[in-house]
């Protein structure tokens, strides 16, 4: 059986995901529709934090396990927009208006059984489409009770920088591999953000000591494919008041746009904090982050590569000439193994 007919599979899978899209930003999220379908009666909210506890159940209940408020800041948003749609074509000045004041953000992890699949078989479009779909039902929502709302979501694109806002709100610490890392589901998860003028709560940021346990385990920049990965520690990003870890872009992107599907996640996928949650893990990370000597942290760092592996980056590079599929961080997963379901011809 070809390879490519695993990739056949496991295309088609992305695809259904990106075919979700397609309708989705058709519909929404034009810079203009902030007050489209809002209801006419406006319902005055009681308490802001009784406001922002039922609109994290109504969240949970819409499919996010993590929701937090955050009060936004307009220093965190983007100058220019970084792709078409929204009502702006690439490039162009983004205007955010005055109206917004609060962030819901809201979180989806990514499928634990792909996760072993990367570079090739490990796609974050689910992921998106499932943030997209759940920020869409919460801008809804709050327009229903008579307040503005715009989605920043992956398929509605964003005008707002995720990572400050999602630290601030206590989502997670920001981790070497350029992306939140959550307590619950490492960084192996979606985020997006409905904002509002709604009056909410925020919530605070948190420290469990993910961030200090980053400076010494660098295990997603030992194994970048792309190397784009620091090995430094954290610093200013951008003068824009807020530190941590940023990735080369160009050297990340171009590199995943070579895996068949745009895969790669190879950094999300060796992450230590991106193991699906056992008592073994939950403990081990658990102990790690609040053991004040690193002992525990590096003593983690090792049985990570002892048990999981400590593949280079050339590990996942293609040979030349070839479309080798086969050089993953784990198994396979088994729905994309073509020759148990497809024939050959
Ligand atoms: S997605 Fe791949 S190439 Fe990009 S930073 Fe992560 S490991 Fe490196
Ligand atoms: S692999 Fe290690 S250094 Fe990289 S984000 Fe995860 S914990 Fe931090």
């Amino acid at each position: 059986m070809e390879a490519s007919f695993d990739i056949a599979l496991a295309s088609a899978y992305v695809n259904a995901h990106m075919y979700s899209q397609g309708l989705h930003v058709s519909r929404v999220a034009a810079k203009d529709s902030d007050f489209q379908g809002v209801s006419e009666k406006r319902y005055e909210i009681k308490d802001p934090k009784e406001m922002s506890r039922l609109i994290k159940k109504i969240g949970a209940l819409f499919g996010s396990p993590l929701v937090r408020i955050v009060k936004l800041n307009p220093e965190w948003s983007y100058e220019h927009a970084p792709g078409d749609g929204r009502g702006y074509k690439y490039g162009e000045p983004v205007d955010i208006p005055e109206h917004w004041q609060y962030g819901i953000i809201m979180g989806i992890p990514l499928s634990w059984e792909t996760r072993e699949g990367a570079p090739s078989f490990f796609h974050t479009f689910e992921g998106y489409g499932n943030a997209s779909m759940h920020c869409a039902r919460m801008a809804e929502f709050v327009k229903k009770l008579g307040y503005p709302a715009r989605e920043n979501s992956p398929h509605a694109r964003y005008e707002y920088i995720m990572p400050p806002h999602m630290v601030a709100a206590g989502i997670g610490e920001q981790g070497r591999l350029g992306v939140v890392v959550t307590p619950e589901f490492g960084p192996n998860f979606r985020p997006s953000m409905v904002v509002t003028n709604m009056p909410l709560e925020p919530d605070k940021p948190i420290d469990v000591g993910i961030r200090k346990f980053c400076m010494n385990c660098k295990i997603c920049a030992d194994q970048c494919p792309s190397g784009s990965i620091s090995f430094d520690g954290p610093k200013e990003i951008n003068g824009r008041g807020y530190d941590g870890w940023q990735i080369n872009a160009s050297t990340c992107h171009n590199f995943w746009m070579s895996v068949p599907n745009g895969g790669c996640r190879v950094c999300l996928a060796v992450c230590p904090f991106s193991k699906e949650s056992n008592w073994l893990h939950t403990t081990a990370r658990d102990i790690a982050v609040r053991e004040r000597t690193g002992i525990t942290a590096s003593t983690l760092t090792w049985m990570e590569k002892a048990f999981y592996g400590v593949n280079t980056p050339e590990h996942y590079h293609y040979k030349e000439g070839t479309r080798q599929f086969d050089y993953l961080v784990g198994e396979k997963p088994w729905f994309f193994e073509s020759k148990d379901f497809l024939k050959e011809n």
